[in-house]
């Protein structure tokens, strides 16, 4: 891999809290649910996108190119099993950059163009709100985020220049 490329995914029905993940740490990553396994090797030869699956059958069909076999059942063990196969370059900056539901890009929004979207006290108070054009929905610097961060901070060690996870 160039070092300046960043991985694109696509990712099985099985594994959609990987796939959320993914999304908070800025990847581009696709998630169906409703998509049978030859659909989904379809996707991934026709785009190149890094297949992620836990089907070893699917790892075996003619034309699968670069993909991730997760072993894990734990969404924490898979994320870093990927970090590590793939030497993520897992950066803070681009956390909570894409929605969460359908993977868009986010854009900033200002505060007066969030009131009566979120709660009151959320649009007087937090620093700065992002919104997906797709769906809708806005996100900000809160709770969840805390969380996100501790994950991001743990996983940073199983990616680019990090130590390697024990992979199977
Ligand atoms: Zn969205």
């Amino acid at each position: 891999m160039a070092p300046e490329e960043v991985p694109t995914f696509v990712v099985d029905v099985m594994l959609g809290r990987l796939a959320r993940w993914l999304r908070v740490l800025g990847f581009d990553t696709w998630y169906f649910r409703e998509m049978d396994d030859r659909e989904l090797v379809a996707l991934h030869r026709t785009t190149g996108r890094v297949l992620l699956t836990r089907d070893t059958r699917l790892v075996l069909c003619r034309g699968v190119g670069r993909h991730v076999l997760i072993t894990s059942d734990c969404w924490e063990d898979q994320l870093r099993q990927v970090a590590a196969a793939l030497s993520l370059d897992i950066r803070r900056e681009r956390m909570l950059t894409r929605c969460l539901l359908c993977n868009r890009p986010l854009e900033r929004l200002a505060r007066e163009d969030v009131y009566g979207k979120v709660p009151d006290y959320v649009a007087g108070a937090a620093a700065a709100f992002h919104g997906c054009g797709s769906c809708g929905k806005i996100y900000w610097a809160g709770t969840h985020r805390k969380r996100m961060e501790e994950v991001v901070s743990e996983l940073c060690s199983y990616g680019k220049g990090g130590k390697k996870a024990p992979v199977a």
